[in-house]
């Protein structure tokens, strides 16, 4: 049965502070408890050093169950894992804690499925099932905090399932929530959004106060080869997303990276890195390339090359990464997220 109790989760520090004067409960108990609750003690009668009348009023007051675990799949080619996750309607959902020797990644879904229908993706097969809760968002934030040192610093990255700028306020705001000290204390610059191109989101994201980092998924370089590759571009062509990221670096003075998914014969041509050039060129940027991870039943194949191309963007002066993208063994990589659950339904 689906509990109507709020979650938790859902109540950030303030509200919580609110809540419970008006329960006429010690005010800076609420501290307290989500110190406790965001290191994963997930059950008020666990939570040490509160009288048993709270415990009890907690209880009865808040959801405290966050989304069990059902599938954790460890990466044999390298040390990522993911987590698959049971909502409270059943949904499934995703995210993955991928970590190099110096670099812990948590990378979050914003949605169940995607709308965005981009050919080379998995999450986009599956169509938008629904937007998350902020608490559903935490809720993997948490978890996905609990396989990281206490001590080190994490990166977030909206690259799982979904279209964050379509689920803008529900982002934006567990960003906030994640940012507090009496939660997970995750700054904001340790934050990515990751879009398609929803360009009124882009220059939303501009006039935060929040600094939050950008990544947009370019993906090709002119309008009919992306409209092709990802559908957004008929509503928001090329030009306009341009405008848009210098929209973004000249309010927020930030740089912002621009994605690109190679695939063989399709997008990985010199022609394409040195349009590419000449499209970013004049921005504050980075480049990551992602070579294609394959997903079941799209037509695509990686790029045999992927260093011809990043060589001919480094020769012209772009920082480029080319990302080996970690997780492949798990289906864990970028753009595979849902491909398990694909294969499930059989579709
Ligand atoms: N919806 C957002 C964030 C999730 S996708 C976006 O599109 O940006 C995260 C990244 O994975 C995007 O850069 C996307 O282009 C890339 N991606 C999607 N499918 C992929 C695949 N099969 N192989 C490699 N990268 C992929
Ligand atoms: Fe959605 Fe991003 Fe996948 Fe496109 S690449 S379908 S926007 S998750």
């Amino acid at each position: 049965m689906i509990s109507l109790r709020p979650h938790i989760l859902s109540r950030d520090p303030l509200q919580l502070e609110r809540d419970f004067v008006l329960h006429g409960w010690e005010k800076y108990r609420a501290a307290q408890i989500l110190k406790w609750v965001y290191r994963g003690v997930l059950d008020p009668m666990q939570i040490p050093n509160i009288p048993k009348h709270l415990r009890e009023g907690l209880d009865d007051t808040y959801e405290f169950s966050i989304p069990l675990t059902v599938k954790e799949s460890e990466s044999e080619m390298d040390r990522s894992t993911k987590l698959a996750l049971r909502l409270r309607d059943g949904r499934i959902v995703e995210c993955v804690h991928l970590q190099t020797p110096r670099l812990h990644t948590l990378c979050v879904s914003s949605q169940v499925g995607c709308a965005m229908g981009c050919t080379f993706c998995a999450t986009g097969k599956m169509g938008l099932l629904r937007n998350l809760e902020v608490w559903e968002i935490l809720a993997q934030l948490l978890k996905l905090r609990m396989r990281a040192p206490e001590d080190r610093h994490v990166n977030v990255v909206f690259m799982g399932m979904g279209e964050p700028m379509v689920n803008y306020d529900r982002v934006l705001e567990s960003i906030r929530v994640a940012n507090d000290p009496r939660t997970l204390g995750l700054g904001a610059r340790h934050f990515t959004i990751s879009t398609s191109g929803v360009v009124p989101g882009i220059r939303k994201l501009a006039k935060e106060a929040m600094q939050v980092n950008l990544a947009i998924s370019l993906n090709a370089t002119t309008d009919t080869q992306r409209t092709k590759l990802m559908p957004v571009n008929k509503r928001w062509p090329i030009a306009d997303l341009m405008l848009a990221a210098r929209y973004y670096t000249e309010n927020t003075q930030r740089r912002l990276t621009f994605e690109y998914v190679l695939l063989g014969g399709v997008n990985d041509t010199p022609g394409d890195a040195r349009r590419l050039s000449k499209l970013t060129r004049d921005l504050p940027h980075k480049i990551n390339l992602i070579n294609w991870n394959p997903t079941p039943g799209a037509p695509y194949h990686p790029s045999k090359k992927p260093q011809v191309f990043r060589d001919i963007l480094m020769n012209e002066g772009h920082q480029v990464t080319l990302r080996y993208s970690q997780g492949k063994d798990v289906n864990a990589a970028c753009g595979q997220l849902g491909a398990d659950l694909l294969a499930k339904a059989g579709s």
